[in-house]
């Protein structure tokens, strides 16, 4: 595939949601401050701002390129905006977290807390940390603050129980773009002859608790030295000649293990994990009368293995394992077996079942999402805005959608080797409609469902209500099937075996969306999918151009449910896709 997403498009460490949330973050930290108004509301502004510019901020500031222009963005903020591109953060920022007590910043992240009801916490209760508003919560104290009703304080007591849960866990973007500056730094360090990232975040997994760093090195104690010199290092909490445990200022966790050359390949192996594959190793050593540690592969005295993985696992009898599979959940039997899956990569999608365009909740427009698509040599785009239930994404009413479909008809017969299919993330209502008339369903080649409401309903009235939007004859692909999202929101409960099996009888197709807060389907179902001959659709859910290289966060999460290219419904010639399509009507 000419350009995939990765090689074009990139992952900006630093995302436009993200110089946004500086911004209003420091916006926050001024009104508990009681600061200038003008000056609170020209930091919200520029939130907004930068939150519906069209292209990464960072991409333009690390290449070198000039802002555009956005509004409500002067001088001084586009300064701030180069800063925050190459830092993640800014000394104003920095400066206010240093006044305002750190506990009340950490109460502004709730759900429902603005700067005033922190301000009010604090004047009316002393509540100053997370600690604090907990007891407050358990004593009934709070209860009695004006305008703290019983639909807050149950909204704040499931906040509060999600983040002790979720407390030193990291999307994989976050871990991601803190890994990369530090590998190229402790790379760049004398002596140091490999570096890899290990852990939960080499295995892919959903959300990432600490980094997990191998170094290879002779000198282990002269290079631990200069890895602890590391600008980002907020504090050692352990250190020693050949393992240290560090928290960078972002408040990542940092393990970092040097080895020797004949040890890497051993130590890579121990510290990827997870836990339940490495015991299952171990066990699979001790059986041959051997010994695997982060060492090696001995018998006796005698190092069997441990220079590369590929050694140490041949050494036990095995191939290698992709990191992704490691789990202890079938691979080392497939493994023994020869029959470890072939699987998806992000070069075989050949298309993208689900985006957005400013016809709804994107920033770009279709042509461009289109153009965009072209220059990653896919055979298709499906453009699937909101429909009209959806008001806070503006969603398109009947008469908007039919003006959209012309507009495609008039995009696709200028593109070349691009066929944009037609279709609509509809919403799924709360008792399983469709939130658009059959006439214009009918038109669609594709339709995506989607639940973005009613997630308090049981599992059993969820299940039916998801059966029954699936029998629309209009109905292909279940989007975001769960509605989790990952360190905020639980999955809503459902049957989702029932689903699956559903899917199979009307020959839809279940969607893994690959946005990293979602990776829904997560893994387990993935497979269960699988089992059942259900394809899964691995969609980015785009919302603005640079959006399609979150694909790659999704193809992660199909490795790890065991997807082959065979059961990717993205991966088909755009032929067979529409036969597919077809067939589910
Ligand atoms: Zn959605
Ligand atoms: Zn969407």
């Amino acid at each position: 595939m000419p350009g995939s997403p990765r090689a074009s498009a990139g992952l900006p460490a630093v995302d436009n949601e993200r110089i946004a949330r500086v911004f209003e973050e420091i916006a926050d930290l001024l009104e508990l401050e009681v600061a200038n108004p003008f000056r609170i509301r020209a930091y919200r502004n520029a939130a907004r701002s930068v939150r519906g510019a069209e292209s990464s901020l960072a991409a333009l500031v690390l290449a070198g390129e000039p802002l555009p222009k956005l509004p409500g963005i002067g001088e001084d903020l586009a300064e701030k905006i180069q800063v925050i591109s190459r830092t993640g953060t800014c000394p104003l920022l920095e400066r206010l977290h240093g006044e305002v007590p750190a506990g009340q910043t950490e109460l502004l992240h709730l759900p429902s807390i603005g700067p005033k009801r922190v301000r009010l916490l604090h004047q009316e209760l002393g509540i100053d940390s997370l600690q604090d508003l907990q007891a407050a919560l358990g004593n009934g104290r709070l209860a009695r603050l004006h305008g703290f009703g019983p639909r807050l304080l149950t909204q704040l007591a499931t906040a509060l129980k999600a983040r002790s849960a979720s407390e030193r866990r990291h999307l994989q973007p976050d871990a991601r773009a803190q890994a990369e500056p530090l590998l190229r730094f402790v790379r760049g360090l004398e002596g140091v002859t490999d570096a890899q990232v290990a852990g939960s975040l080499r295995r892919r997994r959903d959300t990432i608790g600490d980094l997990d760093i191998v170094l290879c090195a002779e000198d282990a104690s002269r290079v631990m030295a200069t890895v602890l010199d590391y600008p980002p290092i907020s504090e050692v909490m352990a250190s020693g000649e050949t393992r240290s445990s560090v928290r960078l200022d972002s408040g990542l966790q940092v393990d970092f293990r040097i080895v020797g050359r004949q040890s890497f390949g051993a130590a890579l192996q121990y510290f990827t994990g997870s836990k339940a594959h490495g015991i299952a190793l171990r066990r699979r050593a001790r059986e041959r009368g051997c010994k695997l540690n982060e060492y090696g592969l001995f018998r006796g005295d005698e190092r069997l293995a441990g220079e590369t993985e590929e050694g140490v696992y041949r050494a036990l009898g095995l191939p290698w394992i992709v990191p992704e599979l490691r789990e202890d959940s079938g691979e080392i039997d497939a493994a023994e077996r020869g029959a470890l899956p072939h699987l998806v990569e992000l070069r075989d999608l050949r298309g993208d079942l689900h985006c957005h365009t400013r016809d709804s909740d994107g920033s770009n427009s279709l042509r461009d999402m289109a153009l965009a698509a072209q220059r990653l040599g896919w055979e298709y785009l499906a453009i699937t805005d909101h429909s009209q239930h959806l008001n806070i994404a503006h969603g398109m009413d009947a008469e908007r959608l039919a003006r959209q479909l012309d507009e495609i008809d008039r995009v696709n017969e200028e593109l070349d080797g691009l066929t944009l299919l037609k279709g609509c993330e509809v919403d799924i209502l709360a008792d399983g409609s469709l939130d658009l008339p059959d006439s214009l369903l009918e038109r669609l080649d594709i339709v995506v469902g989607a639940v973005h409401g009613y997630f308090r309903l049981s599992a059993a009235q969820h299940t039916r209500r998801i059966l029954r939007a699936m029998d629309s004859p209009w109905f292909t692909v279940l989007a975001h099937p769960t509605g989790r999202l990952l360190l905020e929101r639980d999955a809503f409960a459902v049957d989702m075996r029932a689903v699956i099996r559903h899917a199979r009888q009307r020959g839809c197709f279940l969607e893994l969306n690959a946005q990293p807060q979602r990776l829904d389907l997560d893994e387990h179902y993935c497979r269960l999918a699988k089992e059942e001959g259900v394809l899964v659709s691995i969609a980015s859910d785009a919302h603005r151009v640079f959006d399609f290289a979150l694909l790659d966060y999704g193809v992660g999460q199909a490795r790890r449910g065991w997807l082959e290219r065979g059961d990717v419904l993205n991966t088909r010639s755009l032929a067979q896709l529409r036969s597919l399509l077809q067939r589910s009507r």
